[in-house]
Order: C-alpha cells, then structure tokens, then sequence
C-alpha cells in the first residue's frame, strides 16, 4: 500500500477542503443553532462529484474511489459535521444502489443521487425496537400486483424528511429470521404514497442533519425496486455499512482533526502565568496524547479504503477504523474542551460544538460495541486458518 497520495486524490481533497474552509465553516455554527437542514451546500457538493465520489462517471459520480471518497469526507466533517453526515448517507445509499439495483432503477435513480437533484439520499434500517439487531426488524412487504407494499415504522432515520430516494429493509418472508428480509429502493423518497414522516429527534449535536421516524403503511413500490435478491436485505445491509463504516471513520478523523487544530491554535494565544499555555508541559502532553490516537486513525481508514478500493475483504479493517478513529475523535474533541478551559464550555468558541457532534459517531452504523464484536468474530474466524 502506498501512502502516497495520487493526483485525484489530491484534487479531490484540496476541492472538498476548500469548500469546507470557505462555505461550511463559516456557517457550522449558524446551522448548529438553527438546526437549518444544508440544501444549498449539499446541491454545491453534487456539483463537485462529492455525492458520488466512488460511483461510476456514466451514473454521474466522480469515479475517483474509496481514498478519495474518505478524504473528501475527511474534510467536510472538519467543517461542517451536520453536512457530513448527509453527505455519508447519500454516498452510501448511492453505492448500494450501483451494486444492487436492477439497470434501469440504477439509470435513473443513482443520477439524481449524485448530481443533487434528490437533494440526499436516505438509508431506513434501523427501527425501534431493532437498533444493533436490525434482523430483529417488524416492518413487513406484502406482495401486491405491481410490486410489494411495506408496512411498519423506521428509526433515526438520517435525512428521512428531505431525501429524494430512500433505501428500506423490509421483511418479506415473516418465518425465515434474517434469511426473510429483503432491500428495496423508495425511488421517490419521502414523498411516497404511504409513507410518512413521524418525529424529529432533538439531538444533542449534529443539529442541523434531520433525523426523523419514518411509517409505512401500505406504501407500494414496484417490482423492480428490490435490491438484489429476494431474501437477500441482510447481506446488502451488512455489505452497506462495511463501506458507510469507512465514511465515518473519516468523518470523525476530519472532527477531531479540526479540535486538534483548534486547540493548538488556542494554546499559542491564551497567556496564563505570563506565558502562552502552550509552554505548560501539561498542556503539550494533552495535545501529545491526542495526535498519535488521531494518526493511528487516519493509517487504519486508509488501509480500509484501499483494500476496498482493491476489491479484497475489509469487513475487519473498517470496523477497526469506525472503532479507533470515533474513540480517539472523542477523546480529542474533549482534549481540545480541556485545553479551551472555562471558554471550552461555552459556544463561543467551535469545540463546543464538535464534543456534542462526535459523540454519536460511536453510537451510528454499529455502535463501538458491535464494531467489537464484528472485530472479534472476524479475528477468530482468521486465527482458525
Ligand atoms: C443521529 C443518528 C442518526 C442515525 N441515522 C441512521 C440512519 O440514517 N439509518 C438507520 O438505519 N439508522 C440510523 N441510526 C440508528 C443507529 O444506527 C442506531 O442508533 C444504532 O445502531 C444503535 O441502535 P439502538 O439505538 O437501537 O441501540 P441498542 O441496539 O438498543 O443498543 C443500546 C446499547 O446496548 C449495546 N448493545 C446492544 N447489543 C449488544 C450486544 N450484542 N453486545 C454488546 N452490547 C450491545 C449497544 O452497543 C448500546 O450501547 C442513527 C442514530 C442516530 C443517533
């Protein structure tokens, strides 16, 4: 594996920054007060291929791959994490699609995920009652003439009010546990007959990415708009979020990055004892003990999207990445409160914020604990051969 950076993935990464630098930052704290959903921002980031960096050019994505996609990601959460997450979904939903969906679902739908005009894409897994066991999930598909009509709620559903495609699991063979529940794709997202959107979360952080309950009730789509086979939902979902666990592992890299960098920049200005805190030993061990988890982080990512990138399995690698980088994001967004003092704890100053916005990136697509578990059952099954 190569470390270094190709002229893609440069470009990308400079383009996704600059945008972050010159858009989302300046307006992260607005949106975290307001809770203001980022339309305009994510129809900017469908301009720069940034919905669909790893999608195909004839489906309108950039087709520039797994690195750049973590990279891109990488930076928008640095500036904005609210948008960020938006855009992890849409990507994500957009992969499953090019993956899963029959051609001319793929044809038409994906092109619209990756240039804006469905504004994000949405990804209805969880429900309540079925979190870190999504096969445990009561949402039922009953066979109608044209197709199948879904019934039942989802949960904590990321952009579920404004996504233009939405991408749902459903059980279609109620005796077969896991084997029963099959993916189909709402090729017109929340404005589908029969479906309706319930309760916004008031969430702790990422304030301005909507999170919304989502009930189906006969809500009827066509034949053609299952993914993959019939029965088959668990194993595009799991498929699903090995790839969405690489996005936010960069996601947190990019937040705790930025706390990073916003604590060396406060530790240079604030003068205590007649001196910049940053002279304190202390204080440079905070900060000393925040950089390496946060580099080790950014290794891991890397080595899982280029055995992504590669077609080789990273089920492991990325649940390793998801795992490390969300835990060392935290500890540095806590570091970067610390090093801010009494100012850290007021909105003020941006680590405020990014305390509140990462707690939940060891909380979505598996919690810390399920990554601990796939780890396990992953390292186990390698250690037999
Ligand atoms: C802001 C936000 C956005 C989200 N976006 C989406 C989305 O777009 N689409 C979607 O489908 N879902 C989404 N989710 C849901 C998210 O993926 C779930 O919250 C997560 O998977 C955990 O499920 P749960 O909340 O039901 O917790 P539970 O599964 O009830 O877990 C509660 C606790 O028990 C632990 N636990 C559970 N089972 C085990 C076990 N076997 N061993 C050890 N510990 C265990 C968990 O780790 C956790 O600490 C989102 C959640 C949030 C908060």
């Amino acid at each position: 594996m190569n470390f270094e950076l190709s002229d893609e993935q440069r470009l990308v990464q400079s383009t996704a920054r600059a945008f972050a630098e010159r858009v989302l930052a300046p307006r992260a704290a607005e949106r975290d007060r307001t809770g203001a959903f980022p339309v305009e921002e994510l129809a900017e980031l469908g301009r720069m291929g940034l919905l669909g960096v790893n999608v195909p050019a004839e489906l309108g994505g950039a087709e520039a791959g797994t690195i750049a996609y973590s990279l891109a990601m990488e930076a928008v959460a640095g500036g904005c994490a609210s948008t960020s997450v938006a855009m992890a979904v849409t990507n994500m939903v957009a992969e499953v699609l090019v993956k899963y969906a029959a051609d001319d679902v793929r044809g038409e739908v994906v092109p619209r995920l990756t240039s804006g005009a469905a504004i994000a894409g949405s990804f209805g897994l969880s429900e309540p009652q079925a979190g870190s066991d999504p096969a445990a999930m009561t949402t039922v598909a009953r066979r109608t003439e044209r197709g199948w009509a879904l019934s039942g709620s989802k949960q904590w559903i990321t952009s579920g009010d404004r996504a233009g495609v939405i991408v749902v699991w459903a059980r279609t063979d109620p005796g077969a546990g896991g084997r029963g529940i099959s993916a189909f794709v709402l090729p017109r997202g929340w404005q589908t007959p029969g479906l309706t959107v319930g309760r916004h979360e008031d969430k702790m952080g990422l304030r301005g990415s909507s999170t919304v309950a989502l009930m189906l009730e006969d809500c009827e789509v066509e034949r053609g708009c299952i993914l993959g086979q019939e029965g088959e939902g668990m194993r595009v979902a799991l498929t699903a979020l090995d790839g969405g666990r690489i996005g936010i592992a960069s996601q947190a890299l990019g937040l705790g990055t930025a706390a990073l960098d916003a604590a060396v920049r406060y530790a240079r200005e604030r003068v205590q004892f007649k001196v910049p805190i940053a002279n304190h030993q202390a204080v440079q061990f905070m900060l000393a003990d925040a950089a390496p988890g946060l580099e080790a982080a950014r290794v891991l990512v890397r080595r899982a999207a280029w055995l992504k990138e590669q077609g080789r399995p990273f089920t492991r690698e990325a649940s390793m990445a998801k795992l490390w980088a969300t835990e060392a994001a935290w500890r540095a967004c806590d570091m970067a409160v610390q090093v801010h003092g009494g100012y850290g704890y007021t909105k003020d100053f941006a680590v405020e914020r990014y305390l509140r916005d990462v707690r939940v990136m060891r909380i979505y697509e598996g919690t810390s604990e399920v990554q601990r578990i796939v780890i396990a059952r992953k390292t186990f099954e390698q250690a037999t051969r």
